[in-house]
């Protein structure tokens, strides 16, 4: 075992605070990794806050890990000593059923899933694993990513989960040139979804609740933005939209947005809020056959994929770096919808 430090949350209210435990020693197929940078996801705020049934306290947040590697186990072949390894939402899975199979892990049949923070610990028994806001963290390979080193590697660090999370459904559900793509708001996630529609050739348009942000929105790649207050401006894009992905973590009113899909426009809901949007109109969505979906972060398989367009055509997060003990004050300004666009906590601050 070996000594890590964290920033954990005790209870659902305290602000976060210094916890020690201890990783486990890496087994035959394990890589461990002094973190460098840990990206902040408004998941982490949901669960330290206990807004999704159960949290188990301490608490240690963070799954969008960069950093380096100090150990390998001896039957590790992808990475080495030296080099860089990333970590994000997985730490592993049954790996048998078929969707393990098929690489789409996250929908694991069998729903065992191991969460990279407050799941049940396979190598611990009786333990929760521990998150990213940590000095260092052991990872099977088969779930630690390769990223580029040509990348700042702060900004690299959200790609882990806000990066996966919008690329997957806008692969999935065909985003490309000839496509019109909307966004639902721009915070972590969402500024990476303008980032890929735009990178795919979609014509992107983003809707938001902050007027302030238009220009970062045009700049980040959006072709058009939308004030979602402004009823007249909704009214315009009627019909028009193949799909919109939508990733506010508050409920609110969906029909705003199907009554904007055009005849097969599917709505794909990626925010997860506490409580649930009110159900959407059965109407809005038979008359013209538009559906709504989720879905979750994306697979190993794909998060590889994603990570090396994003090194081959220089795609990062923008980003705002933090010292861990600025976190609460990130949490505050996420609630406020005052990102600009990932908080990213530098490990160094951390200490010894
Ligand atoms: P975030 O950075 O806080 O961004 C959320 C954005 O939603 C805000 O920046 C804001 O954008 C908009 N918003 C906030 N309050 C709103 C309101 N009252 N009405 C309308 N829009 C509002 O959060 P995030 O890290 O991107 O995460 C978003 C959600 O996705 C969370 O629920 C998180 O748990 C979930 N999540 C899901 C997955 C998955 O796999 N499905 C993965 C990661 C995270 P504007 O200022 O532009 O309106
Ligand atoms: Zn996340
Ligand atoms: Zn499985």
């Amino acid at each position: 075992m070996t000594k890590a430090i964290a920033f954990a949350s005790f209870d659902a209210t305290s602000p976060l605070a210094p916890f020690h435990f201890e990783r486990r020693e890496p087994g035959a197929t394990d890589v461990q990794i002094e973190i460098l940078f840990c990206g902040v996801c408004h998941s982490d705020l949901h669960t330290v806050r206990g807004e999704w049934a159960g949290t188990v306290y301490p608490c240690v947040p963070g799954h969008e890990i960069v950093g380096r590697v100090t150990k390998v186990g001896r039957e590790v072949t992808g990475f080495a000593v030296g080099g860089l390894a990333a970590v994000g939402c997985m730490v592993d899975s049954c790996r048998a059923c078929p969707s393990c199979r098929a690489g789409l892990e996250q929908y694991c049949e069998r729903d065992d899933v191991t969460w990279t923070y407050n799941s049940p610990d396979k190598h611990l028994p009786g333990q929760v694993t521990y998150g990213g806001y940590s000095s260092q963290v052991v990872v099977d390979e088969r779930f630690c990513l390769r990223v580029s080193d040509q990348l700042p590697l702060a900004a690299v660090a959200p790609l882990l989960c806000a990066g996966i999370t919008l690329y997957s459904p806008l692969r999935h559900w065909g985003a490309a040139a000839g496509k019109k793509v909307g966004i639902v708001g721009l915070g972590g996630l969402g500024h990476m979804g303008v980032k890929f529609a735009h990178a795919f050739g979609a014509h992107t348009v983003l809707f938001t609740t902050s007027p302030g942000k238009a220009d970062d929105a045009r700049r980040l790649g959006a072709d058009e933005v939308v004030v979602s207050r402004d009823a007249d401006a909704m009214r315009r894009h009627a019909g028009s939209f193949d799909l919109i992905v939508d990733t506010v973590a508050v409920p609110h009113d969906l029909d705003a947005y199907t009554g904007l899909l055009r005849r097969d426009g599917a709505l794909v809901l990626v925010g997860v809020p506490e409580k649930a949007h009110p159900a959407p109109s059965v109407g809005r969505l038979i008359g013209r056959r538009r559906s709504v979906a989720g879905s979750l972060i994306g697979g190993i398989r794909e998060t590889q994929e994603m990570l090396d367009f994003c090194a081959e055509r220089g795609i990062v997060s923008e980003v705002e770096v933090i010292p861990m003990q600025r976190i609460d004050e990130a949490y505050a300004r996420m609630l406020r919808s005052d990102v600009r666009y990932r908080f990213v906590v530098d490990m160094s601050s951390l200490g010894g």
